[in-house]
């Protein structure tokens, strides 16, 4: 078994208190690395180290060298293509494509925001004959970002790729349940020619590395992705330091069918959105709200491809992997529970699997409530496993009304194949993104992607995921 180290200022070193903690194979609860377990005293020497590299700039300042080596970092992400699939399966437990199309969207980034490096351009703005005046993209310095398990590929490759590209320096934070390809990303982009100090990465928990990176006196921006819970608290302690931050929080993101749609185009969608990485996707496709006229036949059709999921380890590639941990999958276990009590209708699911050899692993069985009222729990709350409630709607005033019934924002998708209603029910929608007649794109690296609501505020992927990292300054010169 691996131990696995910090890296701070391209140095690969145990924590500064020598402690170690584990992360654990899902399919079996088997631990399968050690890593070091950080603390203040390696946050003081990573942020020194990032504000170092900063201050000091060097080749880095120019745009055409990040815009070369990040391309690099994408080279060697796809030739690592296998064992870094491997390792982001075994860790998250999700299906061994899935890793692979995780691997893809992370080297994605690294091109993506390669191309942009040397594009972040400003504007010259018409004062008259008495003066000159521009804008400049800079960066911000230090960027703590805090990611958590679901993605560690694909959101570490967005943040770190976007971040880097617009010339900061980088603290990397992953999440103690999945941390292994983040350390990897670490090593890879030393190896490409990220200079030292560039991007640190450090394990450990929430409390005793992510919380004094947050509030270090010399961080100068963050970027968070997890939960609304811990969202809050890290908004707080930016708020009382004026600190900007980027929040890419949950959802409850629904599919709104209508009946002109093309229901076999898309069955797969409706599943794949919920049942993808066990359904502890931000983005997942949680709620299915069905025109009445065709909801009783849409949620049994659902019902039967679920019960026909196959459910494993990730590495047969399954249909359905298992959930993070046994703690993730009592939260769901316990949510169904309440949905029943709430008065929602359990059509299939709803517990874990009885197969003798998914036993020691944290599985839970595709889940679908059907009658599901808007003010039940389960309607209003990010499950973060493969359950998927339904509810019916009469008319497109209806829908419109039940897809914004949450406090999340953040994925819809609208199913019909009237151009009109797509696009006035597009525009009514409460999302950051709204889908008519897919759900998703490809990995959506070109697609700025964020939350309404309680989803969080600030955009990652796209054009708008770099100038997250830079902010603009205007110089004005009288001739
Ligand atoms: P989480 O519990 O909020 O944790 C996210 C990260 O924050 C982890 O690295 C965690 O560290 C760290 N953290 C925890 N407490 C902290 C504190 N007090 N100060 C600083 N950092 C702290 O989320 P999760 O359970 O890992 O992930 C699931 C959530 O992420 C879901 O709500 C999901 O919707 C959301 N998510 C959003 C997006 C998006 O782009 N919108 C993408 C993916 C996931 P440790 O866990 O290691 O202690
Ligand atoms: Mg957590």
């Amino acid at each position: 078994m691996s131990t696995l180290p910090l890296l701070i200022g391209g140095e690969e070193r145990p924590s500064a208190s020598g402690e170690l903690f584990e992360t654990r194979d899902p399919a079996t609860g088997e631990v399968i690395a050690e890593l070091a377990a950080g603390g203040a005293d390696d946050v003081a020497a990573a942020v020194g180290a990032a504000r170092d590299a900063f201050d000091g700039g060097g080749d880095w300042w120019l745009p055409a060298t990040r815009v070369r080596v990040l391309n690099r970092v994408a080279v060697l992400i796809r030739e690592r293509e296998d064992a870094l699939a491997d390792l982001e399966s075994r860790d998250t437990g999700k299906p061994i494509s899935q890793a692979r199309a995780d691997v893809a969207a992370a080297a994605r980034y690294f091109e993506f925001y390669a191309g942009a490096a040397d594009k972040l351009d400003g504007r010259s703005i018409p004062l008259g004959p008495g003066f000159v005046d521009y804008t400049i993209r800079e960066p911000w310095g230090v960027c703590a970002v805090i990611i958590p398990w679901n993605y560690p590929l694909q959101i570490a490759g967005r943040s770190v790729a976007a971040s880097l590209a617009a010339g900061n320096a980088v603290v990397l934070k992953p999440a103690r349940e999945a941390p292994l390809t983040c350390v990897e990303i670490g090593r890879i982009c030393l190896e490409a020619g990220v200079p030292a100090g560039w991007l640190n990465v450090l394990t450990g928990s929430g409390d005793a590395v992510g919380m004094p990176l947050v509030t270090h006196p010399k961080v100068n921006h963050v970027s968070f992705t997890g939960s609304a819970a811990v969202g809050t608290v890290i908004g707080e302690a930016c708020a009382r330091l004026i600190r900007p931050v980027v929040m890419e929080l949950g959802g409850k993101s629904p599919n709104v069918v209508f009946s002109d749609a093309d229901l076999d185009r898309a069955m797969p969608f409706l599943i794949r959105s919920i049942v993808q990485n066990a359904g502890q996707t931000c983005s997942a496709g949680a709620r299915l709200l069905v025109h009445r006229t065709i909801h009783e036949a849409l949620v049994e059709r659902v019902a039967e491809r679920m019960r026909s999921l196959r459910i494993g380890p990730g590495s047969e590639d399954p249909d359905l992997g298992p959930l993070i941990s046994e703690e993730q999958r009592q939260g769901v276990l316990r949510l169904a529970g309440e949905a029943e009590a709430d008065g929602a209708r359990l059509v299939t699911g709803g517990r874990a699997p009885v197969e003798e050899r998914l036993a020691r692993g944290y599985f839970i069985e595709a889940t679908l409530f059907d009658d599901v009222a808007p003010s039940a729990g389960i309607f209003q709350e990010e499950v973060f496993g493969p359950v998927l409630v339904a509810a019916a709607f009469d008319d497109e005033d209806e829908a419109v009304a039940l897809a914004n019934a949450t406090e999340y924002g953040l994925v819809a998708a609208v199913w019909t194949n009237d151009l009109g209603r797509a696009h006035r029910v597009a525009r009514r929608i409460r999302a950051g993104q709204v889908f008519v007649n897919t759900y998703g794109a490809g990995g959506g690296i070109e697609l700025p992607f964020g939350g309404y609501g309680r989803s969080g505020h600030g955009r990652g992927k796209g054009l708008e995921g770099i100038l997250e990292y830079s902010q603009v300054k205007n110089v004005c010169i009288a001739l």
